[in-house]
């Protein structure tokens, strides 16, 4: 499967709007964030992303996204959701289900609500059919299983990104995961299972201070590392480092704990991450 980050940037983006900080003024490409989406792609075609930010259009056009098979919601944030109308393009031959928590579905009812009335019909508004996921999604040879975290009061959905295969619960099976955890205060009890047993992490920090509904990068690695990964990517950055600061924490964060050849490190839009995982 190939996995790619689509968005590596925290609600507002970077560069800020009316900002002139160093890092909203760097000329390192990878100091430019479009809100946060993974995008994941099974041997045999099968397609999905994880949450539609205000940067989709954009995003899929250069991702060469021609079709999906679903949409996740990690939750119903406006930089997690409000790029969903654009899916519209890729519904008029079929309608493409989109699955969350049952919360998330109830808000994008109120939030889409055009959608669902009959009064506006035809090819104006994207054909989605909403669905509550509790349990394992499996589209083709790709499984998909919903994390429940805390993002402040507010429970949201990690995923659990597998390829079936066989070795159930190996180090094989490890190494087709990546567990998909944006936007995490903090991780219940019941779902470090969840993301135990995966070979790479993609993990939401938005800077080194502490923050009441997200981890500090410190956060974000410490989990990473009580998870048991092997690469762990930080992503939904803030405009307070640039992406060489957030390396270099990551490499101190390594060198202090010993972690040996466990790779650390900041995502940026468009990263691939390739297998093993
Ligand atoms: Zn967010
Ligand atoms: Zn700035
Ligand atoms: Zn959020």
């Amino acid at each position: 499967m190939r996995v790619i980050v689509l968005g590596s940037g925290t609600s507002h983006g970077v560069p800020v709007i009316g900002c002139g900080c160093p890092v909203c003024k760097s000329p390192d490409p990878r100091d430019t964030r479009t809100r946060a989406s993974l995008y994941i792609q099974g041997e045999s075609g099968e397609r999905v992303v994880i949450d539609t930010g205000p940067e989709f259009r954009i995003q899929a056009l250069k991702a060469g996204i021609g079709d999906l098979d679903a949409v996740l919601l990690t939750h119903t944030h406006a930089d997690h959701l409000h790029g969903l109308d654009d899916i519209r393009s890729l519904t008029w031959d079929k309608p493409i289900p989109v699955y969350a928590n049952e919360q998330s579905i109830a808000e994008l009812k109120e939030r889409f609500s055009y959608i669902f009335k009959e009064t506006q019909t035809g090819g104006g508004k994207p054909r989605i059919t909403p669905l509550v996921l509790t349990g394992t999604l499996n589209i083709g040879a790709l499984s998909f299983t919903p994390v429940p975290l805390k993002h402040g009061i507010l429970d949201i959905l990690g995923w659990r990104i597998t390829e079936t295969g066989p070795g159930v619960g190996s180090a094989a099976e490890a190494a087709r995961t990546v567990v998909y955890m944006t936007d995490t205060s903090a991780v219940p009890e019941t779902s470090w299972p969840l993301i135990r047993r995966a070979g790479t992490h993609i993990i939401g920090a938005i800077r080194v201070k502490p923050h009441e509904t997200h981890f500090s990068f410190e956060q974000a690695l410490e989990t990473a590392v009580l998870a048991g990964t092997r690469r762990m990517f930080i992503t939904h950055i803030s405009h307070n480092s640039t992406h060489r600061q957030i390396g270099e924490i990551c490499r101190k964060f390594r060198e202090t704990r010993n972690l040996g050849d466990i790779a650390l490190g900041p995502a940026w839009d468009g990263l691939e991450i390739s297998a093993p995982y």
